[in-house]
């Protein structure tokens, strides 16, 4: 994802186009826990603003999750706005790391900024945490997904599993969906 931006470096208020599909193979390594089950679509425009490059796009790609109820592995279509400001610095560029390394920290307000070297942004940190944003903290197979038995540990989805069941006293209804759910040390 790396977007050359030589045509518009010296002229303000100029911007370009950008397109990228990144295959799901190429995003693997970089999703960490979210691979990507389909290509990664990332597209928007950069704009010299004279004191930044800045980058609207959005991103969309469709990933692999787990249900956090009962534990299945489901497929998860998320979109992702793309708002990134991205300034020169001098030097050579530094070598590839895998690491995070250009994490904004936030507060300072140079910190806003991304950096970039020579005539290319690389947009790849930006899009990866965009899309991780967008992954739901408790991500469900169905809406009605009913889970893993608690005492037993079936998944409820394919059939009761024979467990006492408390159904019948709409009190217990409560602790039913309690018992649903996964340990909250995750
Ligand atoms: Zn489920
Ligand atoms: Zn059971």
């Amino acid at each position: 994802m790396q977007l050359s931006i030589a045509s518009i470096r010296e002229r303000r208020g100029a911007s370009l186009p950008f397109d990228f599909i990144v295959p799901a193979e190429e995003w693997a390594p970089l999703g960490g826990e979210v691979p990507a089950v389909a290509p990664v679509h990332v597209h928007g425009h950069v704009t010299n603003t004279g004191e930044s490059m800045l980058v609207q796009g959005e991103a969309t790609g469709e990933f692999a999750l787990v249900c956090a109820r009962c534990l299945k592995p489901i497929r998860a279509r998320l979109r992702a706005d793309l708002e990134e400001r991205f300034r020169r610095q001098a030097g050579r560029a530094p070598q590839r790391d895998p690491e995070w390394e250009d994490v904004p920290a936030g507060g300072d307000e140079e910190d806003d900024f991304r950096p970039y070297h020579g005539d290319r942004l690389d947009l790849e940190n930006a899009v990866r945490e965009a899309l991780l944003l967008q992954v739901p903290m408790k991500p469900v197979c169905q809406p009605d997904c009913r889970g893993l038995c608690p005492q037993c540990g079936a998944n409820l989805n394919e059939g009761d599993c024979g467990c006492e069941p408390e159904i019948g006293d709409p009190r217990f209804a409560v602790l039913r969906e309690w018992g649903k759910r996964p340990p909250e040390d995750k």
